[in-house]
């Protein structure tokens, strides 16, 4: 599965140069060309989905499994605190480019990027209303 105006699609299959950390045959990661972070990579499943909606069952569990081998390794090399591991669905959620990618995002003690919510307070209608959907 692959869709031609996908760039994520041309990167995955090295028809677009990318700096690439590892491949497999069923992924390449590669460097975000704009990071929030030094350090900062995106894992790509050589086929085209969408989303996480969309990715293969296959490959979802597999693709957490090479997150932890990427970020294990990956800390060492940049030297960081911590590590998000992200992976953004939808336009509402900040997705940009739709073919499923999971970020690598290093975090340095007060390095000042922008990822976090305030907290609010979980509500008796919202509580029922997604755990009586859930029952369904
Ligand atoms: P999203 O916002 O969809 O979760 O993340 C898309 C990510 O892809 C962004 O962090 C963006 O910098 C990165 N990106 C977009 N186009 C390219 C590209 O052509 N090459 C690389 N290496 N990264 C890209
Ligand atoms: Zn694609």
């Amino acid at each position: 599965m692959r869709d031609d105006k996908c760039i994520f699609c041309k990167i995955a299959a090295g028809e677009i140069p990318s700096a690439t950390l590892y491949e497999d045959k069923d992924f390449r990661v590669i460097m975000d060309v704009s990071p929030a972070s030094k350090g900062h990579a995106l894992i790509l499943p050589k086929e085209h989905y969408a989303n996480l909606y969309e990715l293969d069952d296959e490959l979802a569990a597999k693709v957490l499994v090479l997150a932890k081998k990427m970020i294990t390794k990956l800390k060492d090399i940049v030297g960081c605190d911590g590590y998000n591991v992200l992976q953004n669905n939808g336009t509402a959620a900040g997705q940009t480019v739709f073919h499923f990618h999971m970020h690598l995002i290093p975090r340095y003690e007060n390095d000042n990027v922008n990822i976090g919510w305030e907290p609010g307070s979980l509500s008796d209608d919202v509580k029922e209303m997604v755990l009586s959907g859930m029952a369904e």
